[in-house]
């Protein structure tokens, strides 16, 4: 069994935030892990500060032509802990966004954070992958079909994802018990 945590793969995007955000962040030199409010941004430094994975994805992350938009929000299903697909498939510029869902306990926020940004890294090392067809193509390859959920069809499991969540949450509580 990989983890009881779901995650989503997005066929198309309705994120109602980022365009003007792109916009105005583009020209500057941020991170390419981007919370699209202050909320999301402050979970993204708290993953950073607080698990050495969280921060390895980042600078993987950084490293890499993907630019990945975080933000955490509610969802009308208790099912979903997160979420990641293209903003928008164009090839030149690969924008992903990643959706967590909130507000649940935090460090499992966190930890689904890792999680998703562990996909995130999974396509940024797919140059190729840079719409929702090609995302679905990619996870039905390396991907394992969530099953148990019946009503989520786009749904798919990596079990290095699983494990990295995983791993994020441990860190998290082993920094918590040193604080
Ligand atoms: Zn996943």
């Amino acid at each position: 069994m990989l983890s009881s945590r779901v995650c989503t793969l997005f066929i198309l995007l309705t994120l109602s935030t980022p365009l003007a955000v792109v916009h105005a962040q583009d020209a500057s030199t941020a991170s390419h892990v981007r919370g699209v409010d202050e909320a999301s941004t402050i979970m993204i430094r708290d993953l950073v500060s607080r698990s050495a994975t969280g921060r390895d994805l980042v600078d993987r992350l950084d490293q890499s032509d993907l630019v990945v938009y975080v933000r955490r929000r509610l969802f009308s299903t208790a099912l979903l802990n997160a979420r990641i697909g293209f903003v928008r498939g164009n090839c030149t510029r690969r924008y992903v966004a990643i959706e967590i869902a909130a507000p649940r306990n935090y460090v499992e926020e966190l930890a689904a954070l890792g999680h998703e940004l562990q996909h995130a890294v999974e396509i940024a090392g797919e140059r190729g992958v840079c719409d929702a067809s090609a995302l679905a193509e990619l996870y039905t390859r390396i991907g394992d079909p969530v099953e148990r959920w019946g009503g989520l069809v786009d749904s798919f499991e990596t079990r290095t994802a699983a494990e990295t969540g995983l791993r994020v949450r441990r860190e998290l509580l082993q920094t918590s018990a040193e604080n």
